[in-house]
């Protein structure tokens, strides 16, 4: 019997795929993966200079990616971003969600301006730039899209209120794209990280004025069965795999990349 199943299935060799705020950071490291397994990047951010860096820094790595200036909370900007994408490189095959901020406040000190900023970009903009691609990916009659959510998708914690809202609704809007948009094609999947070493994890990372670890670095090399924060790079391959025709049949979970903290805290 001959065996149907292709390696070729992981590959994105043809493939467009945006990535939003992926300018550093996870973004980035998603994105080469992708441009690595062959597809064409595109990206955006809100700051002209990052972006400039951005495509610099893919450069030195071989790889194409061309960056837009927007912001993910503009409805007319990211229509007009897509629109663009859509006439200067085709239809987009792959949207990943990335862009998002926390604000780590305690929730009786946090003003509602903070609180629904935080939702507008981790929650309103993965829905509207999905709003602005799904279309092209119906007429195409395919499409991934991959929405970075988080450990706070699952678990509430100190100071996390809007971050943990926007991330636990990011679980339902992916859930939702899948269940609207599967019959045509369409697979909506979450990542959930755990604690990755990046810029906005940077300030739990900072060593106390005594020398000693934050108090919550230590609890998640405590609390984390790998015994170590995430990279960027341990991202890369599951994100490929949600994005590839590997995954054709998995469609609206999100995969937890959290050297197992769920599994144990
Ligand atoms: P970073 O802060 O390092 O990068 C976030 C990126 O999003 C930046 O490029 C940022 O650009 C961009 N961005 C923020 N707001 C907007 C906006 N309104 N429009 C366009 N771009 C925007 O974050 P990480 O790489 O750490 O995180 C990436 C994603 O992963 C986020 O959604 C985050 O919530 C999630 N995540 C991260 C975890 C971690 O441990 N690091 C854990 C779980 C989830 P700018 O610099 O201009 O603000």
């Amino acid at each position: 019997m001959a065996d149907e199943f292709s390696m070729d299935s992981f590959s994105l060799k043809g493939k467009l795929a945006l990535v939003t705020g992926a300018t550093y950071g996870i973004g980035f490291a998603i994105a080469s993966a992708f441009a690595q397994a062959g597809a064409k990047i595109v990206f955006n951010d809100r700051d002209q200079a990052k972006i400039d860096q951005a495509e610099k820094d893919y450069a030195a790595l071989g790889y194409e990616a061309h960056g837009y200036k927007c912001d993910v909370t503009d409805e007319d900007a990211v229509q007009a971003m897509v629109k663009d994408i859509n006439e200067k490189y085709g239809v987009i095959d792959i949207l990943v969600n990335n862009a998002g901020i926390i604000k780590r406040i305690p929730m009786t000190e946090m003003s509602a301006a903070d609180f629904r900023q935080v939702v507008d970009i981790d929650l309103n903009g993965p829905f509207i730039v999905s709003k602005a691609v799904i279309p092209g990916m119906i007429e195409k009659g395919h499409g991934k899209i991959i929405n970075i959510c988080s450990m706070m998708s699952e678990l509430g914690r100190e100071t996390v209120s809007a971050y943990a809202a926007a991330k636990g609704g990011l679980k339902m809007l992916t859930r939702n794209i899948c269940s609207e948009y599967g019959e045509a094609n369409i697979q909506c999947n979450g990542i959930g990280p755990g604690y990755i070493a990046t810029p906005q994890t940077a300030p739990l990372r900072e060593r106390q004025a005594d020398g000693s670890r934050h108090p919550f670095d230590q609890f998640i090399i405590a609390k984390t069965p790998a015994a170590r924060w995430g990279t960027p790079d341990d991202l890369k391959g599951p994100a490929v795999f949600l994005a590839s025709d590997a995954s054709n049949f998995v469609n609206g979970h999100v995969l937890y990349v959290d050297g197992g903290i769920l599994a144990y805290i």
